[in-house]
């Protein structure tokens, strides 16, 4: 009996004790802030997934090799396309390769890529940058005018004309042709560092599928 009114005291006594005390409140607190941190943090991650997704995109088109290549401009055989990469130039080595052909003559993508310039620029003229997979970044110059919807970000497959011939820029007093470069990217992190690659090889190699025949040039 004695220590049946016992136990009830000390039931008695822990159930006057506050439940919460203030160290307790101040974990509740803090466990509170932690959720909403978590909830926070999980918005921010849906926020951000999309630049996340993009950049496992990039590094998926990195690693993805260029598929086919064509002669840049159309009608042109790989024989007239000779190899001048390297070549001396008023600017220092030439960092691509001429293309000559008729003033007007369609030029054509030479390989799968994203609009990344598009641009009227002094030594260039009329441009355009491209970047395709393989971490490949491609220049066309010199053109007398872009095709329309050449846009920034738009996807251009090869072959796509995206010009014509011309001697916009620095070419002025030059016979009309395109001035065609291909950069290797050479950071995923920092897209803008790139050196100049010799296209010829790969264009060589393409030539027995190159179907840049099939835009006729004009008259
Ligand atoms: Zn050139």
């Amino acid at each position: 009996m004695h220590d049946e009114e016992a136990i009830v005291r000390s039931v008695k006594r822990e159930r006057t004790v506050p439940r919460t005390t203030g160290t307790e409140r101040g974990a509740q607190r803090t466990r509170m802030l932690l959720r909403v941190s978590v909830l926070g943090v999980g918005v921010a991650n849906g926020v951000l997934l999309l630049p996340y997704a993009r950049a496992l995109w990039w590094q998926h088109v990195y690693r993805t090799p260029p598929a086919r290549w064509l002669i840049p401009v159309a009608g042109v055989p790989v024989e007239s396309v000779s190899p001048s990469f390297g070549a001396p130039r008023s600017m220092g080595p030439h960092e691509g390769i001429d293309v000559a052909a008729a003033d007007g003559t369609p030029v054509v993508a030479a390989a799968d890529g994203v609009v990344i310039g598009n641009r009227q620029t002094m030594i260039g003229g009329h441009v355009l940058w491209l970047m395709g997979t393989g971490g490949r970044l491609y220049y066309y110059a010199h053109m007398r005018e872009l095709a329309p919807r050449m846009t920034m970000g738009r996807f251009v497959a090869a072959g796509e004309q995206i010009g014509s011939v011309g001697n916009s820029g620095n070419a002025s007093t030059t016979l009309p042709h395109l001035h065609f470069a291909t950069y290797l990217v050479t950071s995923r992190f920092y897209p803008m560092r790139y050196h100049p690659i010799d296209p010829y090889p790969l264009l060589a190699a393409a030539a027995p599928n190159a179907t840049s025949g099939r835009i006729a040039p004009p008259p």
